[in-house]
């Protein structure tokens, strides 16, 4: 029987899972789902590599599901598919892993007690992160669990790119652009070496854009600097978040509108952004559906504030070899990637048109200076690769498949 590697990605409303068999010839996914909607009505939705997709609504029985109740409905699916029999480990994305965590790491009561520390650098998601842990370890009591944080990527970049303009003492304290996406990230540029190892060991932007977004400057394999700051909000804009802002803007808005934190918390993370400019949606393919002037220049604004971001990681990896598309948005809108790259000709960037409308791997002509790719990233495998490796079992299945 083949071991088994869950991941489990907890969110403030949902908790996202895949499954992997892992033996001898690496890592094969055999399913992957999420609960959504947990504090109200909360959905089950499955599939099997190779099934069809299950969907049902959670029981509310004692009240709205939690995190505990969509651990459940995970390992009751898992059961009746006979896909929980032998996990060898469970690996978590952790949103933040503050200065020390450079390294995925095998959870512990320590490492539980680090993260508590760590909630006030992300509020939104490091509690249910907790939770999501807590909920495995009593659902798989005697397997490893290890964490794997999402800024841990963006530690090797250099002071420079990971420092505010503040007094040095803040600095000291943690306050500093720790950068997300790192999963991602990193799975992308050991893709790169497969995909295309001629610029690997380059120079590239990657550009993942999603319902979150961020751009990430990587100079062989290694991070360079990012758009996203402290917290996930800065850089480019993004679904409901505002991305870079003037701090003067949150000024004014609290002293002469007399708006709250949470209020302006609230304005620049679930009203702003694609929605908020556009009035109609956050999700990239309504905007592109629709013939609202504003819904345009919702995306022109975003297409505008990437091929700046594009402009000056460039700068800081002085120069440029590729640009890499990934993310919900990078892998599937032809149009978001056209208008960014279009007029790109000063950066060495010639757009291959029929190969971009077609989402093709390379999206540049043959003579173009700069490659731009498109690449479907995929966290949950580098998720349960770090859940492998950490948890000291890839040796071990290995030996014993020799
Ligand atoms: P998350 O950050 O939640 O993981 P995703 O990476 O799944 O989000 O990205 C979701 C975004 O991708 C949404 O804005 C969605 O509209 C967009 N998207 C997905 N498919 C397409 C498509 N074919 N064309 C344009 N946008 C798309």
């Amino acid at each position: 029987m083949s071991q088994v590697v869950l991941t489990l990605n907890a969110g403030s409303s949902s908790v996202k899972f895949a499954i992997f068999a892992y033996g001898s010839g690496g890592f094969d996914e055999l399913a992957r789902g999420q609960v959504e909607g947990l504090g109200a009505q909360a959905t089950f939705t499955a599939k099997r590599t190779s099934g069809a997709k299950v969907q049902f609504t959670l029981d509310p029985g004692q009240g709205a599901p939690d995190h505990r109740a969509a651990m459940k409905a995970i390992l009751r699916w898992l059961g009746e598919e006979k896909l929980d029999d032998n996990v060898v480990a469970v690996g978590h994305r952790v949103l933040h892993g503050g200065r020390d965590f450079t390294q995925p790491a095998r959870v512990d009561a320590a490492l539980l007690a680090t993260l508590r520390t760590l909630i006030p650098l992300g509020e939104l998601h490091e509690p249910f992160n907790i939770l999501g842990i807590e909920a495995a370890i009593e659902a798989f009591p005697k397997t490893p669990q290890v964490a794997c944080f999402d800024t841990a990527f963006h530690r090797a970049q250099p002071f420079v790119a990971d420092v505010y303009g503040l007094p040095r003492s803040y600095y000291d304290e943690g306050v500093r652009r720790y950068g997300f996406h790192g999963l991602s990230y990193e799975y992308i540029a050991r893709r790169l070496k497969m995909v295309a190892p001629e610029i690997a060991g380059g120079r590239v932007v990657v550009a993942h854009l999603g319902n979150g977004s961020s751009l990430c400057a990587i100079r062989n394999g290694r991070a360079a600097a990012t758009t996203m700051g402290m917290t996930p909000l800065d850089g480019v804009p993004m679904g409901t978040r505002s991305g870079q802002i003037d701090p003067g803007v949150l000024f004014y808005l609290m002293k002469v509108k007399g708006m709250s934190v949470t209020e302006v918390s609230d304005l620049i993370t679930y009203n702003s952004g694609l929605k908020g400019l556009s009035g109609i949606s956050q999700d990239m393919r309504a905007l592109e559906a629709s013939d609202s002037p504003a819904a345009k220049e919702a995306i022109d604004y975003f297409v505008y504030r990437i091929r700046r971001e594009i402009g000056s990681l460039a700068a800081a990896l002085d120069g440029l070899d590729a640009i890499v598309f990934t993310g919900g948005i990078g892998e599937n809108s032809p149009r978001t990637r056209a208008e960014a790259l279009t007029g790109m000709e000063w950066l060495g960037v010639h757009l291959d048109k029929a190969a971009n409308a077609a989402n093709a791997q390379r999206i540049t002509t043959a003579d173009s200076k700069t490659m731009a790719l498109v690449v479907k990233t995929n966290e949950e495998r580098m998720i349960a690769e770090h859940a492998i490796n950490v948890a000291g079992l890839a040796a071990q299945l290995e030996s014993a498949a020799r």
